[in-house]
């Protein structure tokens, strides 16, 4: 009984959904003895999903495996290669199997999203009272994982909110960004699942005239543009970008891309995206959006007024449109303060 409490305090112990996830599989080792006991989530664009392993404890690991958070889904199992998997995050309720060794799963779902799957195999199968503690603790999670979501995400959108920003982007970016010329980044042991291969960038995205939106149709149908521009956002960058909403009608972009010219390829989609979409009653609404690469030593404010100029200047020059701070640099049109501040020193 106090194994199960102290698994408990450690389980809600953490704001971190990564190591939430592998503090789950860890209690569950702990306490049932399986042979296998895995988290897997399945990511990618709908008929095409894929299972990411979230945290996988085997018989005799000292420390959970895990699939990097930047994994190309090309490069995991797609969904039916688990059938049974499969069946249980479908169904939504727990499958069970048994021959010489029994296999158990259970849908691990959220208010946000029922995506997830826990995948059990133990030598036999699982009593009454096993299966009870582990609908236990799965429900002990949700809760968790909704109080979670409760306190990150903005309640309009369901986007992560800025709170939630300085801290990702500490753990994201400090790990991720390349380095600028001459500067050596450590990339700390813990931060590495999050390191992805390439660049990092922060893009800024603010309705043109939303001010007229509301002035005419009203503040509910201001809201609702707001949500459905969510939603094309949503479907418009990768499921580990990060997404905030910033503030009224700012949105802000955390992702990886190769390079500039990909990084405004995949934020002018969306600019596209929301210039061909027609909202209710409003019809047609447009975005500017100034982006920027992260570099090693910056912190989350000086990333964001890099990416903020390059929108001011999209907003001075005919709005409905992308530009890159880097490029506006080179073009003469804006100035690197901060390189420049760093050139007077020396
Ligand atoms: P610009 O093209 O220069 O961005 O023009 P704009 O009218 O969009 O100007 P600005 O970005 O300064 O205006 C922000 C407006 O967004 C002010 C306010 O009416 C509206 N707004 C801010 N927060 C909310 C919100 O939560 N809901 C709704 N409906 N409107 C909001
Ligand atoms: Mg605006
Ligand atoms: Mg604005």
């Amino acid at each position: 009984m106090s194994q199960i409490v102290d698994h408990l305090a450690e389980l809600t112990g953490f704001r971190d959904r990564d190591v939430l996830d592998v503090t789950l599989v860890g209690a569950l080792r702990d306490l049932l003895r399986p042979q296998e006991v895995a988290i897997y989530r399945a990511i990618g664009e709908p008929g095409a999903q894929v299972w990411m392993t979230r945290a996988r404890l085997r018989q005799g690991d000292t420390t959970p495996q895990a699939d990097p958070l930047w994994a190309e889904p090309g490069s995991l199992p797609a969904l039916d290669s688990a059938p049974e998997r499969l069946a249980c995050l479908q169904r939504q309720e727990a499958v069970l199997h048994s021959a010489e060794s029994a296999w158990a799963w259970f849908p691990v779902t959220n208010e946000q999203h029922a995506i997830q799957v826990l995948e059990l195999h133990t030598a036999r199968p699982l009593d009454a009272e096993a299966l009870r503690l582990v609908c236990s603790v799965l429900r002990i999670y949700r809760n968790f994982q909704d109080l979670l979501d409760y306190s990150e995400r903005d309640t309009l959108t369901g986007l992560l909110n800025r709170k939630t920003f300085d801290e990702s982007f500490l753990r994201v970016a400090s790990a991720a960004a390349a380095p600028v010329a001459g500067a050596q980044t450590a990339v700390r042991p813990e931060l590495r699942r999050f390191a992805p291969a390439g660049q990092m960038w922060l893009a800024v995205i603010d309705i043109d005239h939303f001010k007229r939106v509301n002035d005419v149709y009203g503040h509910l149908i201001g809201d609702e543009v707001l949500l459905l521009l969510s939603r094309l956002m949503r479907s418009t960058f990768r499921f580990h970008d990060h997404l905030y909403r910033f503030g009224g009608e700012e949105f802000v972009v955390l992702m990886r891309c190769d390079d500039a010219e990909a990084a405004a390829a995949a934020l002018d989609r969306l600019r596209q995206a929301v210039a061909a979409y027609r909202f209710p009653q409003v019809e047609r609404i447009t975005v500017s959006v100034g982006f920027t690469a992260l570099r090693s030593s910056d912190s989350p404010s000086a990333a964001f007024e890099r990416a903020d100029l390059a929108l001011y200047h999209v907003k001075q020059n005919g709005r409905d449109g992308v530009a890159g701070h880097a490029q506006l640099v080179a073009q003469g049109h804006l100035q690197d303060r901060e390189r420049d501040n760093k050139i007077e020193m020396f």
